[in-house]
C-alpha cells in the first residue's frame, strides 16, 4: 500500500461525506503551524517561519479549535519546528481522541527526546522528516553541517521504534535528478514509507535565488516522472504529470487550509494576503474563484501539493481510467 490503509479510507471517507452535502470547496489537510519558533534557518524557508518567539506560539486551545472549525481529516503539523512546541503531546493526544490523522513535519533533531518515549507510535500518527539531499545538499540547504546525519539516525530509530516514517523532499535549482533518485534508493534502504517530491516555492521574502521557472520544473519533473514508478513516491501519477507539465489543472487552494500563530493565512499556504482571526471570515471571504483561477503573478510558477494534489485526485475520479490508475497506485509502493 502507498500509504496506510486508515489513512486513504479516512480521505475517501470525507470526500465521500462532503459530496453528499453537495460541497464543491472543502479543507482535506489543515496545515497547522503552532509556532513560529525553528532550530534551524533553511535557505528556501519563508523567513517569518523560523523567527518567531515561543512566547508568541497558540495555545493548545486555538490549535485544536482551529481543527474542529476546518474539520479536514489531516492535519499536518509544521511551522516553525514541531517538536519544539511545548504542548505538543496534548495536541496529538486531542488530534487521535478526535480521529485525525497526523503528519509531523520535523527537521528531526529532536526526535530522540522530544517525541521518542513522550508521544508513542500510533497508526494515526505519522512523522515527515524533512530531507532536502543526500549529505552536502541537504546541509547547505540547511545552513549547518552534521544536520543530515542526525536526521538519517533519528529516521532509523523512528523506524526501530514502529512509528510511521516519510521523508518529505523539496527540489530546488541546483537539485540534479540523480541525486532525487539517490535519495528515493535510501528510502527503500532505509525501509521509509515513502518520499514525497515537490518543486519548491519562489517566497517574496527569500533572498537565496533557489527556485525553479515552471519550465525548469516540467524538466526535473519529467526525468522524476521516468523513475517514479521504481519506488514508493508519495504523489498520485496525475500530481506528477502536472509537475512535468503534462496536463494542466487548477489551483485547490481551499483543499489545504493554514492555520498560523497570526491566524488563517489567505489565500493559500504559500501567499499571505492576509491573516484572519476567525474560520467564517477566512471561508466566506476569500476570493476562492479569483485563487483558483491562478493568474495572480504569484500563480504563474508555483506547482505545489497543497494547491494541485486535490484537484490531480479530482481529475482522475472523472474517468475509469484515471479511477483505476489512482486504486493502483495507491495499492502499490
Ligand atoms: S497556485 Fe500556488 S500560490 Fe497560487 S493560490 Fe494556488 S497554491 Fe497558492
Amino acid at each position: 500500500m502507498r500509504f496506510p490503509i486508515g489513512f486513504t479510507m479516512a480521505q475517501m471517507k470525507h470526500r465521500g461525506k462532503m459530496s453528499r452535502e453537495g460541497r464543491k470547496r472543502y479543507p482535506t489537510v489543515l496545515m497547522l503551524e503552532p509556532l513560529y519558533t525553528c532550530n534551524l534557518a533553511c535557505i528556501g524557508c519563508s523567513v517569518e517561519r523560523h523567527t518567531g518567539r515561543l512566547a508568541d506560539r497558540m495555545s493548545l486551545e486555538q490549535c485544536l479549535q482551529a481543527v474542529d472549525d476546518c474539520g479536514a481529516p489531516i492535519v499536518n503539523l509544521c511551522g516553525g519546528e514541531p517538536t519544539l512546541y511545548p504542548e505538543l503531546k496534548g495536541l496529538v493526544d486531542g488530534l487521535i481522541e478526535r480521529g485525525k490523522y497526523i503528519i509531523c513535519c520535523t527537521n528531526a533533531l529532536k526526535l530522540d527526546t522530544k517525541v521518542f518515549g513522550v508521544i508513542p507510535p500510533h497508526p494515526q500518527f505519522f512523522l515527515m522528516i524533512h530531507l532536502d539531499g543526500m549529505r552536502k545538499t541537504h546541509d547547505h540547504v540547511c545552513a549547518r553541517e552534521g544536520v543530515f546525519d542526525k536526521a538519517i539516525e533519528m529516521l532509523r530509530e523512528a523506524k526501530r521504534l514502529g512509528y510511521v516514517t516519510m521523508i518529505n523532499t523539496t527540489v530546488f535549482k541546483e537539485t540534479e535528478v540523480a541525486e532525487v533518485e539517490e535519495m528515493c534508493k535510501l528510502v527503500e534502504e532505509l525501509r521509509a514509507d515513502g518520499i514525497l517530491i515537490s518543486p519548491g516555492y519562489d517566497y517574496e521574502s527569500v533572498e537565496a535565488d533557489v527556485f525553479l521557472t515552471k519550465e525548469q520544473i516540467h524538466e526535473k519533473f519529467q526525468a522524476i516522472r521516468g523513475f517514479s514508478g521504481k519506488y514508493k513516491i508519495n504523489a498520485t501519477p496525475m500530481f506528477l504529470e502536472f509537475a512535468a507539465g503534462m496536463r494542466e489543472l487548477p489551483c485547490a487552494p481551499w483543499s489545504t487550509v493554514n492555520f498560523t500563530p497570526k491566524g488563517w493565512k489567505a489565500p493559500c499556504y504559500l501567499i499571505g494576503e492576509g491573516f484572519i482571526e476567525k474560520w467564517d471570515d477566512f471561508w466566506e471571504n476569500t476570493n476562492w474563484e479569483y485563487w483558483e483561477s491562478r493568474l495572480d503573478s504569484r500563480c504563474q510558477n508555483c506547482k505545489m501539493h497543497s494547491g494541485f494534489e486535490h484537484s490531480a485526485v479530482e481529475e482522475a475520479m472523472k474517468t475509469m481510467k484515471g479511477k483505476l490508475q489512482l486504486a493502483a497506485w495507491s495499492l502499490t509502493g
